[in-house]
C-alpha cells in the first residue's frame, strides 16, 4: 500500500461483487492538475466497481459544480455538470493500454488510479458555450457593468470612418457619378 490517495482504488484485497463508494472532488483535486481550465470545484463522486475474475467493471456517476470563466462578461461562475460513465478494466494481460472506456492493466496491478479518468469526465461534462445563468434578475448572472459596456461597444458603428474613406476614392466618386447621370 505505498499510494494512500482518495481516488485511487486498491482493489487486489477486494472479494469478488460489487462494491459501492463515495468519492469527491474538490478545490485540492483540481489544484493538484496541471493546466487545468478548471481551477475550482466541488462534484460528488459515487463509484461501483463490479470485481470479476481478470476485470473490474466501474460505473461512476457525478454531480456537482466547477467554476468557470464566462465567455460573455469574464467574470468566474458556478457551472452545474452531471455525468455517467462505464470503465471497463481488463486485468489479465501483460501491459498497460488505455481507449476510451477501455483500460487493461498488468495482471499483477493491485490499485485503480482513477485521478485521470475522473478529471476527464468533467472535462467532457462541460457544456461548449460557458455562460453564466441567463434568467433575468438572477443574482448569480453577468456583471451588469461589463455587459452594459459591451452593449455600448456594439451600439457604436464599428468603422465610422468608411463612408469617408469610399468617398475618397475615385472609384466610388465614378459609381456616384454614373447614378447620378442615370
Ligand atoms: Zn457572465
Amino acid at each position: 500500500m505505498k499510494l494512500s490517495h482518495e481516488h485511487i482504488i486498491p482493489f487486489s484485497g477486494l472479494k469478488d461483487g460489487s462494491h459501492e463508494y463515495d468519492l469527491a472532488l474538490t478545490d485540492t483535486f483540481f489544484e493538484a492538475i496541471d493546466y487545468s481550465e478548471v481551477r475550482k470545484g466541488q462534484v460528488a463522486v459515487h463509484l461501483t466497481l463490479q470485481k470479476r475474475p481478470e476485470m473490474l467493471v466501474l460505473e461512476i456517476e457525478l454531480d456537482g459544480t466547477v467554476e468557470l470563466e464566462c465567455d460573455r462578461c469574464s467574470e468566474m461562475y458556478q457551472q452545474a455538470i452531471s455525468a455517467e460513465r462505464k470503465l471497463v478494466v481488463n486485468l489479465n494481460e501483460d501491459q498497460f493500454s488505455d481507449e476510451d472506456d477501455l483500460m487493461t492493466l498488468p495482471a499483477s496491478t493491485h490499485e485503480l488510479d482513477l485521478r485521470h479518468y475522473l478529471y476527464e469526465y468533467v472535462m467532457l461534462a462541460l457544456p461548449s458555450r460557458r455562460v453564466h445563468p441567463e434568467d433575468p434578475g438572477e443574482p448569480n448572472g453577468c456583471d451588469p457593468v461589463i455587459i452594459q459596456k459591451l452593449e455600448e461597444l456594439a451600439a457604436q458603428p464599428e468603422t465610422p470612418d468608411v463612408q469617408d474613406d469610399l468617398s475618397d476614392d475615385p472609384r466610388w466618386q465614378a459609381l456616384k457619378n454614373i447614378k447620378f447621370d442615370q
